[in-house]
């Protein structure tokens, strides 16, 4: 696999794209004409999945929560008081 660039560079005038106009959508196969040089080269972006961050939400107060199995903590005061 060729190596990947952690800008989006012209491969022909090496001109770097900064990121706010950077091609990010995944699986995007995309034809950028440089600014620079007038060229046209084509854009992958690559990502590796880390994982899955699940939330739920609490039945009580409609909070949604990364926590785990962790009770909200509406739950417990509502216990205490
Ligand atoms: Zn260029
Ligand atoms: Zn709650």
């Amino acid at each position: 696999m060729a190596e990947l660039l952690k800008t989006q560079t012209c491969p022909y005038c090496n001109d770097a794209v900064e990121d706010c106009h950077s091609i990010w959508d995944y699986e995007a196969d995309e034809e950028v004409t440089c600014d620079s040089c007038g060229k046209v080269y084509v854009v992958k972006p690559q990502y590796k999945l880390e994982g899955w961050l699940i939330e739920k939400q609490c039945q009580q107060c409609g909070e949604w929560t990364d926590d785990g199995y962790k009770m909200c903590d509406c739950g417990e005061f509502s216990e205490k008081y």
